[in-house]
């Protein structure tokens, strides 16, 4: 029996990362073979209205958009499995990518768009009122609460940006934090201090959220389980989850270099990781800026270069 054929590229996610590296990699005569996985279309599915990606004056819905991303990339030639990666070998090449349907699939370049997932509390009220006032990107959704209250969850680093971000637009900001301090650089912390627009309330848990027509408050509880614990409501527009993201970078913590949160490493101003013919894009290696634009520009730079690994 002849041996399966080896693709040009196969490229896992189907976000924005995903479909761009496609689209370079097919107007370059280069066949991309994406493997979805269980998000076809990636995190921009699960909002509404995306206003900051260019070319879209009025706004564009996020499942518009990626519909329109996949359909760009399946015009120049990629192919596009319902599938997810659930195990990868990139000792040698071709690297060898297995499915969830127990086949394999082998390519002599492999570009990893997997994304990252944000760390969500758990509460039940999250998910029924997500995108109707719960978020956890600031910069994607902090335009919508101009003039409002809001509240961040998280007492780091990116919970006090956030927090800073946000009172640029909304009137006031509250941050609920769990311990009886931030966990956040000195000057971050004393920046966030000194805001008069941020109030910070300390040994808080948020415990739910209520509203008929999106978030209207939360229901907070101060020292919870201690004997002087209290519970109250605050009233707010949005409510926004600031403690952390998950790179779905699992199935190549052993193979190739990531930081200490499982962020791929890619070379300074390139896609490519610490493997030859293994490039990274989009949220899976930017713990900073996760944001759509910027996932698709490292998308094109992983397309470009996997393009020249292979002419090479
Ligand atoms: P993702 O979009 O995360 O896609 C990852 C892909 O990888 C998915 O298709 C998933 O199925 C796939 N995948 C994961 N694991 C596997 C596997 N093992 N095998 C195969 N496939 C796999 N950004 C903006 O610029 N503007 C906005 O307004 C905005 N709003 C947002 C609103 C929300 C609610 C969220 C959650 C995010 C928002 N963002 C916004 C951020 C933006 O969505 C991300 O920065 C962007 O989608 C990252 O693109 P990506 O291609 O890296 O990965």
């Amino acid at each position: 029996m002849s041996e399966p054929t080896t693709h040009d590229c196969i490229i896992l996610g189907s976000g924005p990362a995903g479909y761009t590296a496609a689209i370079y990699l097919g107007r370059a005569g280069r066949q991309a073979t994406i493997i979805e996985g269980l998000q076809p279309g990636g995190q921009l599915t699960t909002t509404t209205v995306v206003q900051n990606f260019p070319g879209f004056p009025d706004g564009i819905d996020g499942n518009c958009l990626m519909d329109n991303m996949r359909a760009q990339a399946i015009a120049f030639g990629a192919s596009i499995l319902p599938n997810l990666a659930t195990g990868a070998d990139l000792s040698q090449r071709p690297f060898r990518i297995t499915l969830d349907s127990g086949g394999t699939i082998t390519a002599q370049t492999l570009i990893v768009a997997t994304g990252a997932t944000a760390k969500y509390l758990g509460l039940p009220d999250e998910e029924r009122y997500r995108g109707e006032g719960v978020s956890a990107c600031a910069t994607c959704d902090g335009f919508f609460y101009k003039g409002q209250t809001v509240a961040v969850v998280g007492g780091g680093d990116t919970a006090c940006e956030e927090a800073e971000y946000l009172s640029t637009l909304a009137n006031k900001v509250y941050m609920i934090v769990r311990k009886p301090f931030l966990r956040a650089a000195q000057t971050m912390k004393q920046r966030v201090e000194h805001n008069e627009r941020i109030e910070i309330l300390y040994e808080t848990n948020c415990i739910g959220l209520f509203g008929d027509h999106g978030v209207e408050g939360a229901h907070l509880v101060y020292r919870k389980d201690e004997p002087d614990q209290r519970f109250y409501d605050l009233s707010l527009a949005g409510l926004f989850l600031a403690i952390g993201h998950t790179p779905n970078s699992r199935l190549f913590l052993e193979q190739l270099q990531t930081d200490s949160e499982g962020y791929i490493i890619t070379k300074p101003n390139s896609a490519a990781t610490n493997v030859r013919g293994v490039f990274a894009a989009g949220d899976v290696c930017d713990p900073t800026y996760r944001q759509a634009i910027v996932a698709a520009a490292s998308g094109a730079k992983a397309g470009i270069e996997a393009v020249r690994f292979l002419n090479e």
